[in-house]
């Protein structure tokens, strides 16, 4: 990138805030200015670490830079970005966007009049097995996705539905270009006092219909999204990294190594379904997207997730949640 250094802090050093540290130190585009968190014992070590100063006050380091990451517990997402956006500082705000509707309405509102960029971190968007179908024109009918992860006390401030099924809605949104006519869904408390597994079926006005399962109580974890389409299947492990294609083709003469082809007889007619196991391309996902936010703040590109994509899929989580909190009182 060719464009000046930013000048960047990090709010919120924990487990995901320590690797937006790693890449700011690495990004030529961006000078990290220093971290906030808290904990101030977290703070010191993260600042030991990586070799950076380590603010106080978060006004302190608000006063020195230009744009920041939020990567704090979700519940503090909102009066954060509030503060930056106040400060005329750009923000990339992990998932999900704020831990209420309101809040987020709030932060665009105000980014829109003081002309700031908001970037939220729905990371899967870029995973390379998601990024893999982008040569197909993606038309689903049905939508099936699993995100099971084992129970650890991070993310546990908000409900599964806000922790882990928000991806999978952004996901969603992102491939069905329709709006929402209908949500179902239902859930339990298994471990802690919020919804831990959570099922969903969305409706959308298009005809299409996505089933989401997602649960903080499993012993291995599981991340994988089946696509349906006419003559079209897509079986995407975005754990594992691996995606596979299946296409109904009229004739036998398909090329290519990866391919195999299964005959399809129907109506006295016989056709090919051909397989392929897609390559997939190497990537960093939060290095591209924090490059990305460099060069949205720059005026180069825009957002992959925006603030309003990153509020929209707040709001069918927050309904989602509603409907499971109804359903099980
Ligand atoms: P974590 O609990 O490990 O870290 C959160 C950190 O924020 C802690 O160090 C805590 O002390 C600090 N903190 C809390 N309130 C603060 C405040 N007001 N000011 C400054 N610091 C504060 O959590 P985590 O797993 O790193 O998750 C952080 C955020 O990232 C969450 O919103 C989570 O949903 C999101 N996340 C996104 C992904 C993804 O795939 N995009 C993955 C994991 C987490």
């Amino acid at each position: 990138m060719k464009y000046k250094s930013i000048k960047f802090g990090v709010i919120g050093v924990g487990h995901l805030g320590q690797h937006h540290v790693k890449h700011f130190k690495n990004l030529q585009c961006a000078k990290l200015v220093g971290i906030f968190d808290t904990n101030k014992e977290r703070a010191k070590e993260i600042s030991k670490k990586y070799d950076i100063k380590s603010f106080d006050k978060i006004n302190l380091l608000l006063d020195e830079i230009e744009a920041a990451s939020i990567v704090t517990t979700t519940k503090h997402h909102g009066e954060i970005a509030k503060l930056c956006i106040k400060n005329k500082i750009h923000v990339f705000i992990e998932k999900p966007i704020t831990a209420t509707l309101k809040e987020a309405d709030k932060i665009l509102k105000m980014a829109d009049e003081n002309k700031i960029i908001i970037q939220v971190g729905h990371i899967e968007r870029l995973n390379p097995a998601l990024l893999a179908l982008k040569p197909y024109v993606i038309e689903p009918k049905f939508i099936e996705v699993q995100r099971l992860a084992p129970y650890t006390s991070r993310g546990t401030d908000v409900p599964v539905v806000l922790d882990k099924m928000i991806h999978d809605i952004d996901i969603i949104l992102s491939l069905v270009k329709s709006t929402i006519k209908s949500i179902q869904a239902t859930g339990m408390s298994i471990l802690t006092d919020s919804i831990d597994i959570a099922h969903a079926r969305l409706r959308f006005n298009n005809g299409a219909v996505a089933s989401i399962m997602s649960s903080r109580v499993a012993k291995n974890e599981v991340r994988k999204l089946k696509i349906f389409q006419k003559d079209f299947y897509s079986t995407i492990d975005l754990l594992l990294g691996m995606t596979e294609v299946y296409k109904l083709s009229k004739n036998d003469n398909i090329t290519g190594k990866s391919n195999v082809q299964i005959p399809f007889d129907y109506k006295n007619k016989t056709n090919f379904i051909v397989y392929k196991k897609l390559k997939l391309i190497k990537n960093d996902p939060l290095k591209m997207e924090l490059e990305n936010f460099l060069e949205s703040i720059q005026g180069l590109q825009t957002p992959i997730v925006t603030g309003k994509q990153g509020r929209d899929a707040l709001d069918i989580a927050i309904e989602i949640q509603k409907m499971i909190i109804k359903d099980i009182h």
